[in-house]
């Protein structure tokens, strides 16, 4: 079979354990048997961070400016047990932080419907994808006990000398306790416009609720930045067929949860801390979730939501057979490849990435299943695939002919 020509290149980000392991079956078996393409490949495998002092992260995310269009591994975030496991130099800060502020990104989460794999919320049959602002609000916020009756204040003391603005928190009686938390219109402004775009490249309704009318000054902001941002995109919103709804948030949780999915849930931070990992669960398994960073001026970076995989991994270690599901893994490339054929105006290149994920739905609609899945599956299904056994029952439907 004549291999597809991809254009430009594709950064690629390999990673650690189970995931490192099934990404090279990915890739031997389901990729570069059928594409012709360019990978500049950066090894982010726990001891090679650590070989180079994490240099290779800081190279990796500079490439995926230069090229736009980047695959990542699930990697290691090392804590202290992780330190003494691979003897490192130090514990290096997470990949995906480093990757995100080089990048000013914006992360989405994406689920992979499969129809015999039912989500818990019964009404959803489309994707609900939530963009999280991954900047301020509690994650940097100072914070304190109070101890005593006293009075607790904001002040802010402007840089140019001009006169200190005062306002009152609250007169404590007795203990209590007090915080203190900050955005910036820039950081807002991005995460509006890398939502707005992340919308109209998957033409899907685009949804923000915030506490307005609790909160008038701090999520009043967030809501007239983000009013004003898809003011400024009117035009390519209403080209793309996307509607935008401003809600509170309480009102945008009910509405989730009734709707039928396919919509693009813009959240604050803490929001989308919490409302992603409800989302996962309520679609099934980790192992279907997809995650994509997305830069204001429009570089991509796909990769699987889930970690690791580390309880698999130590089984596999041992010898033991495992059942990982590498969907997520697939999807990430997938996804990639899609982006830049799409981004080179190339349809076979993006052709040839969606027939794999058809492929991949197909198998699992066919009965062939990791156990995650299979737990959920409706109409049951009695057996599970192993990890390796899945990736060939895909591999030898993509080879058959294109009928
Ligand atoms: P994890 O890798 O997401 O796995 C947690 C559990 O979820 C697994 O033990 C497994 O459950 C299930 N699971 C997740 N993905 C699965 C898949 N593809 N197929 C089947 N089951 C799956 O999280 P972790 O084990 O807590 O973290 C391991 C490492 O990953 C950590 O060092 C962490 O720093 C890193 N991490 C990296 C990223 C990233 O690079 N984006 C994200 C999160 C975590 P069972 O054990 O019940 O089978
Ligand atoms: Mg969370």
């Amino acid at each position: 079979m004549a291999k597809i020509k991809v254009l430009n290149p594709i950064v690629e980000l390999d990673g650690d354990e189970m995931t490192r392991i099934i990404w090279q079956m990915i890739k031997d078996k389901l990729i570069l048997p059928f594409l012709d393409i360019d990978l500049k490949y950066y090894d982010l495998g726990m001891k090679h961070r650590d070989d180079t002092d994490d240099k290779v992260t800081v190279d990796a995310a500079n490439a995926i400016r230069e090229f736009g269009v980047g695959v990542k591994c699930a990697t290691i975030t090392p804590n202290a047990a992780r330190v003494r496991e691979y003897s490192l130099k130090q514990q290096w800060k997470s990949p995906n932080g480093t990757i995100r502020s080089i990048l000013d990104g914006t992360v989405f989460r994406k689920p992979i419907i499969i129809k015999n794999i039912p989500p818990a919320v019964k009404a959803w049959h489309k994707p609900i994808i939530i963009g999280r602002h991954a900047y301020g609000d509690i994650y940097r916020n100072a914070e304190m006990i109070i101890d005593r009756p006293g009075l607790a204040e904001i002040v802010f003391t402007p840089a140019d000398g001009s006169e200190k603005t005062i306002v009152a928190i609250h007169e404590f009686t007795g203990a209590g306790v007090v915080m203190g938390m900050h955005n910036t219109e820039k950081s807002i402004r991005s995460f509006a416009k890398a939502c707005i775009n992340y919308a109209i490249s998957e033409k899907v309704d685009l949804w923000f609720g915030a506490k307005d009318t609790i909160s008038k000054q701090y999520h009043g902001f967030f809501r007239d930045v983000f009013a004003e941002e898809v003011n400024s995109a009117k035009e390519r919103l209403a080209g793309a067929g996307v509607n935008y709804r401003y809600m509170l948030i309480d009102d945008a949780v009910a509405q989730v949860i009734k709707s039928p999915g396919g919509m693009l849930w813009a959240c604050m931070n803490y929001d989308g801390d919490v409302m992603s990992d409800m989302v996962a669960t309520g679609f099934g398994s980790l192992g279907l979730m997809t995650s994509v960073l997305v830069s204001p001026d429009g570089k991509y970076e796909f990769e699987a939501a889930h970690g690791t995989v580390m309880r698999h991994y130590y089984e596999h270690l041992k010898g033991n057979p495992t059942s990982t599901n590498s969907i997520a893994s697939i999807f990430a490339w997938t996804g990639a490849i899609a982006k830049r054929g799409e981004l080179d105006g190339t349809p076979d290149v993006v052709s040839c990435a969606k027939r794999l994920e058809e492929i991949v739905i197909q198998t699992v609609l066919d009965g062939i299943m990791t156990k995650d899945l299979m737990l959920i599956a409706e109409p049951a299904v009695n057996k599970y695939a192993l990890t390796e056994e899945f990736i060939d029952a895909v591999a030898s439907r993509l080879k058959q002919p294109i009928s």
